[in-house]
């Protein structure tokens, strides 16, 4: 990608009000625009990022046997008044009538779509179990959307939801699940603590949170010191100076329902293999992807700028030509892009007439992993420095390509 036609430019100035990290540097470096309080545009940036985060929750997600699919956003009250949460979860949930007077809900959640689907397709043990996901946007009526993309009225949000036939199987699976997460949490760059928690509208029993720390967080959790043991504050019944509270950031949440909260009330049955009807037990997970990448912000940022960890970072590498003295390393410019972008690796390539200082600046903001300069000092070599490190190497093109596929 050509900087010269990237859009939207960085910016020098922070949007006002702005207090967190992922709010000041993420609409700087131009990867999100906001319309509103708690609604934001991915922009293509930003969307780079959101896809690969999302990529590798799919690949984690299709190797312990999930299905992707999608569900409608637009909800008939009939079905919330199934479970009592078009009253139980009315504060949270945008409601509304169309002009003939019909009731919808916007999607805050889907576990009722779900047990719908589960009661109208499984019939038998057999069917079972079944785990389905899907990536797709969520409204919620917060009454304080703050923290930039951390806390949207709309966002984005990879559910999945699992059906069993008995309460062992569901337990083994969820415990499945919960591996999962920690493996895709830990490909983002996360250092995780695994939280026991209160599940507010979802359930009465105890779910598990998948916290990172950050000042920023809007929750508090309590850390058994030296150990990754750790409890929402929400629900600590312990002595808590015997425990570390600290500020974190919930990116995903996973709830295991049982039998009754949602199969129960909705008539999700199956026939067990003696022909005996028998309600489906139920749990879901989810993981707020947009808010992933915000918080991977305020993990990974210094005074400059974002510090993209490889896995998730908009593109692999920063090229950009520095060509105050001579014209020659324009063309270099374009070689090593064309080589580069041939080799398949993704390219930003800064090859605009700005000046270094200006240059170096946007890499730094924006944060991809590696910055590549060719300039009259490289000639036909390129000179290669980690975002993290002060740092730089001369090195052969061949090099660059050998280190970045
Ligand atoms: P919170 O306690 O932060 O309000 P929640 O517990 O109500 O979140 P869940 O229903 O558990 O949220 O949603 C699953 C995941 O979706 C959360 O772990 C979080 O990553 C994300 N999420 C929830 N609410 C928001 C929001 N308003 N904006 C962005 N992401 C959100
Ligand atoms: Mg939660």
């Amino acid at each position: 990608m050509r900087y010269s036609q990237l859009f939207p430019k960085a910016k020098r100035e922070a949007p006002k009000g702005a207090v967190t990290a992922n709010h000041k540097l993420l609409v700087r470096a131009g990867f999100i625009d906001q319309l509103m309080a708690g609604s934001w545009t991915l922009l293509p940036m930003g969307w780079r990022v959101v896809t690969k985060i999302n990529t590798i929750i799919r690949e984690e997600l299709d190797a312990i046997g999930c299905q992707e699919m999608l569900m409608p956003l637009m909800h008939p009250k009939e079905i919330w008044n199934e479970t009592g949460r078009w009253e139980s979860a009315a504060e949270v949930m945008y409601q509304l009538k169309d002009s003939r007077k019909k009731e919808f809900a916007l999607s805050f959640t889907h576990e009722e779509i779900v047990m719908d689907l589960a009661r109208k397709h499984v019939t038998s043990y057999r069917d079972l179990p079944l785990a389905v996901y899907h990536f797709s946007t969520k409204f919620r009526n917060e009454t304080r959307p703050q923290g930039g993309i951390l806390r949207g009225r709309e966002f984005l949000m990879k559910d999945l939801y699992s059906l069993h036939a008995s309460e062992a199987d569901l337990v083994a699976f969820y415990e499945k699940v919960s591996e999962a997460y920690l493996q895709i949490f830990k490909r983002i760059g996360f250092d995780i603590y695994v939280t026991e928690a209160a599940g507010g509208v979802f359930t009465e029993g105890h779910t598990r949170e998948f916290q990172v720390l950050a000042e920023v967080g809007e929750d508090t959790i309590l850390i058994k010191p030296g150990t990754h043991e750790a409890y929402n504050k929400e629900i600590f019944a312990g002595e808590e100076t015997k425990f570390e509270a600290r500020r974190a950031i919930e990116v995903g949440n996973i709830f295991p329902f049982g039998d009754k909260k949602y199969a129960e009330k909705m008539g999700g049955y199956f026939r067990d293999k003696d022909g005996v009807k028998k309600l489906m037990h139920f749990a879901s997970y989810g993981i707020g992807t947009t808010r992933v990448m915000g918080a991977v912000v305020e993990v990974y940022h210094d005074d400059k700028g974002i510090i993209w960890p490889e896995s998730v970072a908009p593109y692999q590498v920063h090229l950009v030509t520095l060509e105050n003295q001579e014209p020659g390393s324009r063309k270099q410019g374009e070689k090593v892009y064309t080589l580069l972008s041939g080799a398949g690796i993704e390219v930003l390539y800064d090859e605009t007439q700005r000046s270094a200082g200006e240059k170096f600046a946007d890499a730094d903001l924006i944060g991809i992993p590696v910055r590549l300069v060719v300039s009259d000092k490289t000639r036909d070599r390129v000179e290669w420095k980690n975002r993290d490190e002060e740092g730089t190497e001369i090195l052969e093109v061949d090099e660059v390509i050998r280190r970045l596929v």
